[in-house]
């Protein structure tokens, strides 16, 4: 069972969004899902394309910045909970269109959380609201450090992105704060899996393997990130919708790190192509050194990680080698394959 009937996603023809209702509709047989996306350059209709025929789902080509199409959807769907995925979530584009970020992960957040207040206001019914963050508000670790992020860390972001996220997050608590709108907010680590934009680093290396050509690693290529598949991340939402306490925040890790390195020479081993088939490419400005969360407080709720790192990047990699017909359309729209 589900607490909720009508959950809004926000951003789910993107990479987790599309997952996270694949996850609601198939575990779930009572509730219905909409979908609001503004179809980006990364937002894709083929991601949901299995379920684009249920009767328990409808999409909707919408802004999150549109405050009237916000609460018209609220409204007519009689939404009891929103769970937001709607960014811009590419570090390397935030360093050429920052404002963009601004526009939708600090504005576009706000304006939905305002749609979300109004609306309950109107109905007289509380409507939770679960917004999507990152590890990455926290800032960076050194990559010797013994430290973890907890959920109290301080905020230090350090991009466009990060900076946008953090501000979006403190405006979501802000709505707990001063309205009482029922709120949680989720960190998540580096997510990987099927599905995912071609800019982001997995599916990248991933295709310039298959066409051999060398995997851009950045200069710093001994960077540390934790990675999640993004099927375990779902469930650890769905697990706060369902038992997080209101006003809370969760992180969501499983503590495995890889380096840059790492993660190129795991894909060269699972296509069995040579380790020497990378190249060096400059650091992006602002390249943050590592990021590792504390994630005993999901935990003692009762999630854990499920996939395994070498099961989820070879069934990874095999989807892209299985899809081409999804992401060779994609590559004209990423800036990665410049790089
Ligand atoms: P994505 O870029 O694949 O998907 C984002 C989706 O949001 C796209 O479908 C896009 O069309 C849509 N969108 C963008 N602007 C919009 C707007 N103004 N109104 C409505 N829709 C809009 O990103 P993702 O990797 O699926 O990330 C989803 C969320 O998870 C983001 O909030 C991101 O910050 C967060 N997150 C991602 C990761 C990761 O590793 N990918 C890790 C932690 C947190």
């Amino acid at each position: 069972m589900n607490k909720y009937k009508n959950i809004l996603v926000t951003g789910g023809a993107g990479f987790i969004g599309s997952h996270f209702i694949r996850h609601l509709l198939n575990k779930y047989s009572q509730i219905k899902v909409v979908n609001v996306d503004l179809l980006t350059y990364c937002g894709n209709l083929e991601n949901v394309k299995d379920v684009a025929k249920n009767p328990r789902y409808k999409f909707y080509k919408a802004d999150i910045g549109d405050h009237g199409a916000m609460l018209n959807i609220l409204k007519k769907h009689n939404v009891d909970c929103v769970v937001n995925f709607a960014a811009e979530s590419d570090n390397n584009k935030a360093v050429h269109s920052p404002t963009d970020f601004v526009k939708t992960n600090t504005f576009g957040t706000a304006v939905l959380l305002e749609a979300v207040r109004q609306c309950s206001l109107q109905a007289s019914r509380q409507i939770r609201f679960h917004h999507i963050s990152t590890c990455e508000v926290f800032g960076q670790l050194s990559l010797k450090s013994k430290s973890k992020f907890l959920e109290t860390s301080p905020y230090k972001p350090r991009t466009p992105y990060n900076a946008s996220k953090a501000s979006g997050d403190l405006i979501v608590k802000s709505y707990f704060h001063t309205f009482s709108l029922p709120i949680t907010i989720s960190y998540c680590a580096n997510n990987y899996g099927t599905h995912q934009f071609p800019e982001k680093v997995i599916p990248v290396f991933t295709l310039k393997a298959f066409k051999n050509e060398p995997l851009p690693v950045f200069k710093s290529s001994g960077n540390k990130r934790e990675w999640i598949h993004v099927t375990d991340h779902c469930r650890a939402i769905d697990l706060i919708l369902q038992k997080g306490i209101i006003g809370e925040s969760y992180n969501i890790g499983t503590g495995l790190e890889k380096t840059i390195t790492n993660i190129a020479d795991d894909i060269l081993t699972v296509l069995k192509k040579p380790k020497t088939l990378k190249k060096v490419i400059p650091d992006r400005p602002g390249h943050d050194s590592r990021y590792l969360l504390d994630s005993s407080k999901i935990r003692k709720l009762g999630w854990r990680p499920e996939i395994k790192w070498p099961t989820g990047l070879q069934e990874t990699v095999q989807w892209y080698k299985n899809n081409k017909s999804w992401w060779e359309p994609l590559l004209s729209k990423s800036n990665a394959w410049s790089r």
